[in-house]
């Protein structure tokens, strides 16, 4: 069975004033309908420029790719900026951050909605705008008759959350890419959207892509789960295995700068030492190298000179060259220094 969105060695390089920023450098997933991939990754690790390129809203001018991405078959690499214009909104969506990025401050939350769904299916003004209020009651928004009607700046911040989602989901696009949704509201308000996502998908049966530097709200919401470092996927699996049997050195710092997840190994609270990796100017060899705890236990200085593969098997693989067996040795004896 083909899977429902197919990225093949995607590579994302553009130009900048100071030179090439290697922003994605050899990318390859899959994700079947109605499952979810988690993307994880501090700031600056390529996953938020792999989206916009996903949903082809790069620079082109700017921007040079290399690979494949297949979505239900379209390549979109290789389509229009029209073919692209059909698809966004109608078959793929997208929510971020920033709500106040995608909904206009001049006109009411409504308005924007209905036009998205008028645009992509013809319906009367009249049919849109019922379309809008049933999603803005499916969203959770309260008293959608009226609220309807308003602006922006109207709703508190989980409201319009919830705005941005409903317009994101008006078409029932069948790919949904979310990229930290949830990262500037607090707490409960946080679970109630990653709830209402779930639900969401349930019922629609979408695919998602979840994009984020929280291993919390990894371990909430993904199937799968893929991590990202400079630009790289360092390591990938289920995610009962990347959390509970972590392979990376990598994702082990991740899981011990936090506290410990449902179904993760139990590692010492300790931020990983260092900042994430220039994109101009990336380490060499394997880009983690500076950061990382037990590059000296790989002979030759290889860390600092070799790019390591990424051995994938069956869905499940990590890019380091200190054996597998030793990792896991080490990554023992770290969890019990506690
Ligand atoms: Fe660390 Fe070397 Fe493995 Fe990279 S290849 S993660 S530097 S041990
Ligand atoms: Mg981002």
């Amino acid at each position: 069975q083909q899977p429902f969105l197919s990225v093949r060695d995607l590579k994302v390089h553009f130009s900048t004033e100071d030179g090439i920023v290697k922003a994605v450098d050899g990318l390859s997933f899959d994700l079947a309908k109605g499952q979810t991939l988690g993307i994880v990754g501090e700031s600056g690790s390529g996953k938020s420029v792999t989206n916009l390129t996903i949903l082809g809203l790069h620079d082109r001018h700017r921007t040079a790719i290399d690979g494949e991405i297949l979505l239900d078959g379209t390549d979109l690499l290789t389509s229009s900026e029209r073919q692209l214009e059909k698809l966004r909104g109608n078959k793929m969506a997208m929510i971020f951050q920033d709500a106040l990025a995608s909904l206009s401050p001049y006109h009411t939350v409504g308005t924007q909605i209905s036009e998205v769904f008028r645009k992509h299916t013809g319906a009367s003004k009249r049919e849109s705008r019922a379309r809008a209020i049933e999603m803005l009651r499916r969203v959770g928004i309260p008293q959608p008759e009226t609220r309807v009607d308003e602006y922006p700046h109207q709703f508190s911040g989980g409201m319009r959350q919830r705005a941005m989602i409903a317009m994101a989901l008006v078409c029932d696009p069948e790919l949904l890419i979310a990229d930290e949704p949830t990262t500037a509201l607090d707490v409960t308000v946080q679970a109630q959207i990653m709830d209402l996502l779930k639900d969401l998908q349930q019922e629609f049966g979408t695919a998602i892509v979840f994009i984020t530097h929280d291993l919390g709200v990894i371990a909430d919401i993904a199937d799968d789960v893929l991590v990202m470092y400079g630009g790289r996927c360092v390591e990938r699996g289920t995610k009962r295995e990347v959390l509970s049997t972590p392979q990376h050195p990598y994702t082990l710092g991740l899981l011990s700068s936090m506290p410990s997840l449902e179904g993760s190994v139990d590692v010492p609270l300790n931020p990983i030492p260092g900042s994430p990796p220039s994109l101009l100017n990336p380490p060499s060899g394997c880009r983690f190298h500076p950061r990382c705890a037990f590059a000296e236990k790989v002979p030759n200085g290889l860390c600092s000179t070799e790019r390591p593969a990424l051995d994938v098997v069956d869905g499940r693989g990590s890019a380091c060259h200190l054996p597998l067996a030793q990792r896991e040795e080490f990554f023992a004896d770290f969890a019990g220094s506690r």
